[in-house]
């Protein structure tokens, strides 16, 4: 069946163009995710919602959840970028203190850049415990800044950081949102939560959402320009591949320049209101 079809389809039964396109959904610059289902395909034109990127590192906050904050901060939303350690231990060459410093500095840096507000917890790299106090300090910050979509790790990582990150979001989020939990701050529901396409979670990540990112990606990759490790000093070479990844993922859901996410299970059960 061709795409005319499926959208001629679709229009007929009134639902969103979007919702069954090859299995997909596409986020147009408008409609960054953090709106229910029904908002986004009812008839209101929404604001566009706060964003949070929740990241075991800081290159991974910006480099694979920077863009939708940007998306966020360039439509008059707030964007928050969290990283639950600095990363100090990324290099092979230079002393994790010393290290430290160039992530901390990269971080302000590229924040600013994108109009965002960088938070630090401040976890040792590469020892980051899913442990109750790290999933209460993440459910307090989150009832501070009151994000309305949440965007982190994918579970299938080989990075034991990724893994314990996800680990510590999902349950951060259902404190934050249970208001029998007493903390200094009232409670607050995170309205969606989106996996990150992050080259080292790919295990099992199968994306179902795009976001259109043409408006923010030039200037959410001199941000990311910012970071000691960007252009491959380590090993990876992130800038080549998260450019190129944006490109491609634009070419799949009609975008100059996309990012892709995938859905809880919960949350990719579809609504399609009655005529
Ligand atoms: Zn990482």
């Amino acid at each position: 069946m061709s795409r005319t079809t499926r959208r001629s389809i679709l229009k007929m039964a009134g639902a969103s163009a979007a919702a069954l396109s090859m299995g997909t959904r596409a986020l147009p610059a408008s409609e960054l995710p953090g709106r229910s289902s029904a908002e986004v395909t009812g008839s209101q034109v929404a604001k566009s919602s706060d964003v949070m990127a929740i990241a075991a590192h800081p290159g991974d906050a910006f480099f694979a959840m920077g863009a939708p904050v940007a998306m966020a901060a360039q439509t008059g939303a707030k964007g928050f970028l969290l990283s639950l350690t600095l990363g100090e231990k990324g290099s092979l060459t230079i002393p994790p203190a010393q290290y430290g410093v160039f992530q901390r500095e990269a971080v302000e840096k590229a924040a600013a850049l994108m109009n965002a507000e960088a938070l630090l917890l401040g976890y040792q790299d590469g020892t980051l415990p899913a442990n109750d106090e790290a999933k209460f300090a993440v459910c307090d910050l989150i009832r501070q800044y009151k994000p309305s979509t949440v965007v982190t790790h994918w579970k299938g990582s080989w990075h034991k950081d990724h893994q314990a990150c996800y680990d510590i979001v999902q349950d951060a989020i259902f404190y934050a949102g249970l208001a029998n939990i007493t903390r200094e701050l009232p409670a607050h529901a995170v309205k969606r939560l989106l996996f990150a396409d992050n080259w080292e979670d790919a295990d099992g990540f199968v994306p179902d959402t795009y976001l259109d990112i043409t408006p923010v990606c030039d200037r959410w990759l001199q941000a990311c320009s910012a970071f000691p490790m960007w252009r491959g000093e380590n090993g990876f070479r992130y800038n080549d591949y998260y450019a190129s990844r944006a490109v491609t993922c634009g070419c799949v859901s009609n975008f100059k320049q996309a990012v892709a996410f995938m859905s809880p299970a919960d949350q990719r059960v579809r609504h399609i209101r009655a005529l």
